[in-house]
């Protein structure tokens, strides 16, 4: 082995290990960053636990939605969602509507609008269609697995993102249930439960989303009831109760995340 071979042999080495080392402590950031930094916003400032309702009448426009004969669901859920509107409101809630007449909104303009909000909620509002005419009831649907808010380094770090995202999602199961309750008490519609599912509105928001399937257009009786206004209200009046029982909860729970500091109160 000649001088030369051994020096280019000894530079190899020198870079490999300068490689190592800068790639070692980029992991070691990564993983300080993801594990300090939420504990340090939460620490030097607990959120307000809702300040805005993110309001998502499903369907508009070109987009019908269920329909049964000339009673569609894109009117029923604008209708609904502006009476939700209107009672958060008495109560002083700043709501956020993703259309506000019938107009066509892509699913991906709707998430991206509640993620522009802070401490929000998102509550989406459908009608169900049910293959079998029989099938009638209110259910509430939650994402098991959202996007979450938090550092930037989880969106474009991909392994980061899959594990974050992996989390299951308590805070939407805990929305979905105060709402599903408040809306089988007051409406005395067949309870079809809170069940989880991947809906695109609901896994791209990084807020506690829930999306009310409030009745089946397909069932002859459930039609009847969301024929009526007065029916209607009472749905809009349950949704709303059940925003703010939720909200109630989170101001009298104690912070989960405060790096082991005990409760303010
Ligand atoms: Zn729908």
């Amino acid at each position: 082995m000649n001088p030369i071979r051994l020096s280019k042999a000894a530079a190899g080495v020198i870079a490999w290990l300068g490689l190592a080392l800068m790639s070692a402590s980029f992991i070691v950031m990564v993983l300080n960053s993801q594990r300090f930094l939420p504990r340090a916003i939460a620490r030097s400032k607990r959120p307000e636990p809702v300040s805005v309702v993110v309001l998502d009448p499903g369907h508009g426009g070109q987009d019908s939605g269920a329909m049964a004969g000339n009673f569609l669901e894109k009117d029923l859920t604008l209708d609904v969602a502006q009476r939700i509107d209107r009672l958060l409101g008495a109560r002083g809630v700043a709501t956020l509507m993703t259309r506000i007449g019938d107009a066509y909104v892509s699913l991906a303009d709707r998430s991206a609008l509640a993620n522009r909000v802070e401490a929000a909620v998102f509550v989406s509002i459908h009608f169900n269609d049910g293959s079998r005419p029989v099938a009638s009831g209110v259910e509430t649907y939650f994402a098991a697995h959202q996007i979450r808010s938090g550092p930037a380094i989880a969106t474009w770090l991909p392994l980061l993102q899959r594990i974050s995202s992996e989390e299951s999602n308590v805070e939407s199961q805990s929305l979905a249930g105060f709402i599903q309750q408040e809306l089988v008490t007051r409406t005395q519609a067949p309870n079809r439960g809170i069940k989880a599912e991947q809906f695109y509105v609901l896994a791209n928001v990084r807020h506690p989303a829930v999306l009310v399937e409030a009745g089946f257009l397909t069932n002859k009786e459930d039609v009847t009831k969301l024929a009526d206004a007065n029916y209607r209200e009472q749905v809009a009046i349950a949704i709303s109760n059940g925003i703010l029982a939720y909200r109630e909860m989170l101001k009298h729970r104690a912070p989960v995340q405060n790096g082991g500091a005990p409760p303010s109160s």
